[in-house]
């Protein structure tokens, strides 16, 4: 695939957190990726800070190690990855002390882009935003990336926003969602504005339901008392399945344009209907021979969800009447990430009855093998009369581009670029986040309020009966997860 390389300004990133998981595994190899692809100008530096004491060559081996445990070999060639660990360099900083501050402030050069990730636990975000500040590191211009999870609920995210924000302007604040990153959830977009195909039978008067499946099959693995206390709806659908319910479901922006796509987002999340209670399922993982979700996260009592399947309605003329299905899950029988919108049958059939059994379907995947397929419905090939059969117009993206999928950018690349070109589309604006919380607390207070209790579901299956059920009712049925 031949991917044009858009050129940036010279940069200075510095990644707090720049020892930690989400550091050694994303951020630094999609750094590496777009050195490999000609993005980091000259002299642009990337500078790890974290508690640890380490030398700036004692990190520069920390870099090598990670690139070489989450890079295959045959894409990390030894003169590049010598020329990457070259712009490294590392400064030793407690996020709530006041030591380093000096040594860091020193190293930022001026008249170049200064980015601060901060790839730390939440509860440090504030102290950061302050001490940059205090100590004058930021400079005006400056740009912080702020990871997940963005608050616990509405309280606390509308207290993190002031915090961010007694330092930072709302345009020097990228709030990271890394679903909107992905390659297939900016395809989305272009699908529905960049053809006129899809745009007219967009809305309930053509489309019966929408599914969104966010699917894994690792349980919650080393993260099991963070998780415990946030589960299913927070950790997974306040942020990513939201935001791709809100890309599928906005008005068409009047541009491409940072506010002019949030704000559309912004009216989705407000146009939601408060979901109730018959409409959500929640499930935990529970079977024979293998830990269950209360074993993994050592509660035996926990009524924490590792599942929830739920209906939402918007009330909107686009989509009065058309129901949403989100779902995700732990441990469930494959690991995929799809939005399926499927539509409704034809209004008569001319050939007896046979097309309402074949729907379209636009199947929009996320993950593996990021692409798009639309069923269609044509006549079987033979002599047999005219039958109908459905075949998917199949749009993979490592077929339809090229044979390389590696090329396809991971998330994290584009996301960093982008905030060294300074473009916020694809992060999330601090009402959006705050638009979320709103609707998700009353939710959750619901659940907590009566007890509920999570339906046990089997490791390996689609979740709970009750999530297959709640479709049953209303005569649909949820996509199969398969890989
Ligand atoms: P981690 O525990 O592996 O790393 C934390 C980093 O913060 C380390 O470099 C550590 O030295 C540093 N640190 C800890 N206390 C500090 C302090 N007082 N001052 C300065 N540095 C300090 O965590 P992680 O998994 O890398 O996660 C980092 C952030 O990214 C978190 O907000 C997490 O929620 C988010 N996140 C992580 C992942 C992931 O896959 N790991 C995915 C999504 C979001």
């Amino acid at each position: 695939m031949v991917s044009r390389v858009i050129p940036v300004d010279s940069f200075d990133l510095v990644i707090f957190g720049g020892t930690g998981d989400l550091a050694r595994r994303k951020i630094l190899p999609a750094l590496f990726h777009r050195f490999v692809a000609g993005q980091m100008p000259d002299g642009a530096r990337v500078i790890g800070a974290a508690r640890s004491e380490l030398t700036d060559d004692e990190y520069r081996d920390l870099v090598r190690e990670a690139l070489t445990e989450f890079i295959p070999e045959d894409r990390l060639p030894d003169d590049q990855l010598n020329a990457f660990i070259e712009r490294m360099g590392y400064v030793c900083i407690d996020a709530t002390g006041e030591d380093g501050w000096a040594d860091l402030k020193g190293r930022m050069r001026e008249d170049v882009v200064r980015a601060f990730y901060f790839s730390v636990s939440p509860s440090l975000f504030g102290a950061l935003a302050e001490r940059l500040h205090e100590h004058d590191v930021a400079g005006p211009n400056a740009r912080i990336v702020v990871e997940k999870p963005f608050g616990h609920d509405l309280a606390s995210a509308r207290s993190l926003n002031a915090t961010l924000r007694e330092h930072f302007d709302e345009e020097q604040i990228y709030r990271i969602d890394h679903y909107l990153g992905k390659e297939t959830v900016q395809n989305l977009m272009a699908v529905r504005f960049g053809n006129v195909l899809f745009e007219p039978l967009w809305n309930s008067q053509y489309v019966d339901h929408i599914q969104i499946t966010v699917a894994e099959t690792v349980g919650v693995g080393g993260r099991g008392s963070y998780y415990d206390r946030s589960g299913a709806m927070r950790d997974m659908v306040q942020n990513h399945l939201m935001q791709l319910f809100c890309l599928i479901a906005m008005e068409p922006p009047s541009r491409f344009e940072p506010d002019a796509v949030r704000d559309e987002k912004l009216k989705v999340i407000r146009a939601l209907e408060p979901v109730q209670p018959n409409e959500i399922v929640r499930g935990q993982y529970a079977g024979d021979g293998e830990p269950s979700y209360r074993d993994d996260v050592e509660d035996p009592r926990s009524r924490t969800e590792s599942f929830i399947a739920l209906k939402l309605h918007l009330s909107n003329w686009r989509w009065a009447g058309t129901p949403f299905y989100l779902r995700t899950g732990k441990k469930l029988r494959a690991r995929t990430s799809e939005i399926a919108v499927v539509f409704k049958d034809a209004p008569h059939s001319i050939f007896g009855g046979e097309t309402a059994r074949h729907r379209n379907v636009l199947a929009i995947r996320l993950q593996p093998n990021e692409g798009m397929t639309l069923r269609v419905t044509i006549k079987e090939p033979g002599p047999g009369g005219m039958r109908l059969v459905d075949v998917p117009l199949d749009m993979t993206f490592a077929d339809a581009l090229g044979p390389d999928v590696e090329d396809v950018p991971d998330a994290y690349e584009r996301l960093v670029m982008d905030v060294i070109r300074g473009n916020q589309t694809l992060f999330m604006r601090g009402d959006e986040v705050e638009a979320a919380w709103a609707w998700t607390d009353p939710v959750i207070a619901a659940w907590e309020a009566r007890s509920d209790v999570p339906k046990p579901y089997e490791p390996g299956s689609a979740g709970p009966e009750d999530a297959a059920v709640m479709m049953h009712r209303e005569g649909r049925k949820w996509r199969e997860i398969k890989a």
